[in-house]
């Protein structure tokens, strides 16, 4: 099967929305040195350009979820893969999602940290399918409410694919 990725947001658009979030940090965070939580793998573009932007001191780490596999639709069972320790503790943690879908791998990833006694957590994600949601989600910094379509591209993959494409774009 042929998959034809169709373009939803630009590179031009993203990099204007990341200005906005960055500066909304940049405001929150002044002298806070915010450790950034990126989930891997779809955020590592997103987070490279995000803390360009926001050009205050703080600090950067991964983690890692059990994600879709191949499959398009999540399984709802979540596991962290690359564990987060001590890290945490006593640090103001902004979570750095690519996409927010049903909500429930954010929301277990806010209960993890939450009992690793971090001083706050907030989220921030590229985007957002609110019409998904399975379970409440404050999102703190938003680049863009997305319709039920399947994202692909700046850094968000479809079983490993296109995860190089500079615009977000989806596949039907
Ligand atoms: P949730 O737990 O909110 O349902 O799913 C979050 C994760 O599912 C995202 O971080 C992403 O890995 C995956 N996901 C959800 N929707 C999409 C999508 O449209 N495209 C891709 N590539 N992954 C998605």
């Amino acid at each position: 099967m042929s998959v034809i990725p169709h373009i939803l947001i630009t590179r031009q658009e993203i990099h204007e929305a990341i200005d906005k979030m960055a500066g909304e940090i940049r405001r929150d965070y002044a002298d806070k040195n915010p450790l950034l939580i990126g989930v891997l793998k779809g955020s590592f573009i997103f987070m490279a350009d995000l803390v360009r932007q926001i050009a205050i001191p703080l600090e950067v780490t991964f983690t890692r979820l059990s994600s879709y596999g191949s499959g398009t639709e999540s399984s709802g069972k979540i596991k962290v893969l690359a564990r987060l320790g001590e890290t945490v503790k006593d640090r103001d943690v902004i979570i750095v999602e690519d996409i927010i879908d049903t909500g429930l791998t954010t929301a277990y990833l806010i209960s993890y940290l939450n009992k690793r006694k971090p001083a706050s957590v907030r989220l921030c994600s590229l985007t957002d399918k609110p019409s998904r949601h399975k379970v409440p989600v404050k999102i703190d910094y938003l680049g863009f409410t997305v319709p039920d379509k399947f994202i692909v591209g700046y850094g968000i993959d479809w079983d490993e694919k296109y995860r190089y494409l500079p615009d977000i774009c989806y596949v039907e």
